[in-house]
């Protein structure tokens, strides 16, 4: 099932699954230690399939089935915006608050993907349970 997850130190709409929720608000306690709030800015989105024609996509994204998040990252203390450009640049504690969710959390962080995808964290559900990922796309599209 698809929850909007709220929590102190994140902002903005964040349609997750509830199996999700549980890594978002370990999440949020490492934004609390560091005093960062998440802005996010993309989480579940939703194929556009037509009822009774599953077809399971080639790529199979953590964002189909609420196991992913997209944000910026918001620097309680200074006001300073980590966006797209600003978050795994090398500079700044942003990589070390990203790091510290990557570590603690379950979380897998964009930036330390091949390509990095620096805004983005997720449960890795597509390649650690591909059938369960299947499961939940199914049940997301019928
Ligand atoms: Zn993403």
């Amino acid at each position: 099932m698809i929850v909007n997850f709220k929590a102190s130190n994140f902002r903005g709409d964040c349609f997750v699954d509830e199996d999700f929720v549980p890594y978002l608000k370990k999440m949020n306690e490492v934004l609390k230690r560091f005093n960062y709030t998440w802005i996010v800015t993309s989480s579940f989105r939703k194929t556009a399939n037509v009822k009774g024609a599953i077809v399971t996509p080639a790529k199979k994204s953590n964002h189909m089935v609420g196991h992913a998040i997209d944000g910026n990252l918001l620097d309680n203390k200074t006001g300073v915006l980590y966006n797209s450009k600003k978050l795994g640049d090398g500079l700044g504690e942003d990589d070390i608050v990203c790091a510290a969710i990557d570590v603690e959390t379950g979380l897998r962080w964009g930036g330390t993907f091949n390509v990095p995808d620096s805004i983005h964290f997720d449960s890795a559900l597509n390649t650690t349970n591909t059938k369960l990922w299947e499961q939940k796309y199914k049940e997301l599209n019928s």
